[in-house]
């Protein structure tokens, strides 16, 4: 089907196309078609548009990526299918490195995506040889690579599960996640929430990697330091009970 662009939900509709597309090329699982629409109901909370306040966040995940040892971005199905090229982009910019790592992990999905990801430029994929776990998970959802996720510092989960986002920030590390819902585990539990849509937040982190990139450590140390994401949430919050009160 061809959307017209003048529908009013062109994008919104440009994006399900995405992943319909992801899932038919085996990128996508079955469940991260649901996950998709909870994100959607969301967006429209927000008037689907970049906040002020996910921007400072972005600002401060930019900062944390750029200071941090050896920072990873976890890739999934909806990530690679929404933003694959725009990951690969920003993996260079900071330099980060990449791991395909699946909830509904099959081997066979892992390898598709990590392919996915060279074709877009990827030198390096990780996560195809798992060889090690999540400290506190069970299954294989704990299944990560030694020098990616599990030796990481900081890592950046796009649509990331509230229980391995909470598992990572047991481990010690730094966690960024993107997550349209400020309610979730995830959003709860991370150290840095972007509360945005992917399609967004992955090139406003790289936008701000690219003018942080100058300043010196101790400068984005503070950034990172001073950053209050309990008090983020409920500015989010309290943005979207003042929008849905005005309406
Ligand atoms: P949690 O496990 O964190 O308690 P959940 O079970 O509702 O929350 P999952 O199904 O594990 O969430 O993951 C989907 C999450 O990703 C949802 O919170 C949803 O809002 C979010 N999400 C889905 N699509 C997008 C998107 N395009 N951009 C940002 N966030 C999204
Ligand atoms: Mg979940």
């Amino acid at each position: 089907m061809t959307i017209p662009k003048s529908h009013p939900r062109y994008r919104s509709l440009i994006t399900r196309e995405k992943l319909a597309e992801g899932f038919k090329e085996g990128l996508v699982h079955t469940t991260g078609l649901i996950a998709h629409g909870r994100g959607e109901a969301f967006d429209y909370l927000i008037g689907e548009q970049t906040l002020d306040i996910a921007d400072r966040s972005a600002r401060a995940a930019a900062a944390a990526l750029l200071i941090a040892k050896s920072p990873v971005i976890s890739i999934n199905g909806n990530t690679v299918a929404l933003v694959g090229r725009e990951c690969v982009s920003l993996s260079k910019s900071i330099p980060a490195k990449l791991e395909v790592n699946l909830f509904h992990r099959s081997e066979e999905r892992v390898k598709r995506i990590a392919e996915r990801l060279k074709a877009f430029g990827a030198d390096r994929v990780y996560g195809e040889n798992a060889d090690a776990r999540i400290d506190g998970l069970e299954h294989d959802r704990a299944l990560c690579s030694r020098e990616g996720i599990y030796s990481a510092d900081v890592v950046l989960v796009p649509l990331e599960d509230g229980d391995r986002c909470q598992a990572l920030r047991n481990m010690g590390k730094t966690v960024i996640a993107i997550d349209l819902n400020p309610l979730s585990r995830t959003a709860q539990s991370a150290s840095i929430t972007i509360v945005d849509n992917v399609i967004r937040a992955i090139p406003n982190i790289e936008r701000w990697v690219k003018i942080l990139r100058s300043r010196n450590s101790e400068d984005l140390k503070k950034i990172v330091d001073s950053w209050n994401n309990k008090q983020m949430l409920k500015e989010v919050l309290d943005f979207i009970s003042k929008r849905l009160n005005s309406i």
